[in-house]
């Protein structure tokens, strides 16, 4: 991947900027947490940002009737950690394993593509990307990413 130094920080302010009005109009109220110490990373900044923008849109998707996302930083042993969490309609336990897969969707319009490309561009930065969820609560996405490494 064709890499450069970013800040988590501003890609979600850049992705949220263009997602406002929509999440506005979809009456979702976004709170954010976001760590005022961060390390840079290295990463891709356009595929990192088709990430949160597909975790976000998704969150969209399951409030329907508006809800409140979340979203966090903060900076643990040598990586990154973004959480989203939504107060959604929630994952089914026997769902949980699918999301990633490709073409799988619950939507009657969905492509399903949206976590499995997710999850292979977190992958090609070395991060992981993780599910919490309950089923008629809502869903936490935590999205993980090494700090910069240091060449000191
Ligand atoms: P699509 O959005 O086209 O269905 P995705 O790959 O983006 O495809 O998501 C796959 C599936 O994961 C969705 O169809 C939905 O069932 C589930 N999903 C993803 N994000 C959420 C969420 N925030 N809340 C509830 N279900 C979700
Ligand atoms: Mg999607």
């Amino acid at each position: 991947v064709a890499t450069k130094e970013c800040s988590v920080n501003d890609l979600i302010k850049g992705v949220l900027s263009f997602s406002a009005a929509m999440l506005r109009k979809q009456k979702i109220n976004v709170k954010l947490h976001l760590s005022k110490k961060l390390s840079g990373i290295l990463a891709d900044t356009e595929k990192l940002k088709q990430v949160f923008v597909n975790i976000i849109v998704n969150a969209a998707e399951a409030m329907p009737e508006g809800g409140e996302l979340t979203i966090t930083t903060e900076e643990g042993k040598n990586a990154i950690a973004v959480s989203f969490s939504d107060t959604g309609e929630g994952i089914q336990t026997s769902d949980k394993s699918r999301i990633f897969d490709p073409f799988y969707t619950t939507k009657k319009t969905g492509t399903g593509l949206g976590l499995s490309i997710s999850y292979q561009s977190i992958k090609l930065h070395g991060g992981t990307i993780e599910v919490d969820s309950e089923p008629g609560k809502g869903t936490t996405f935590k999205v993980n990413l090494p700090v910069m490494p240091n060449f000191g």
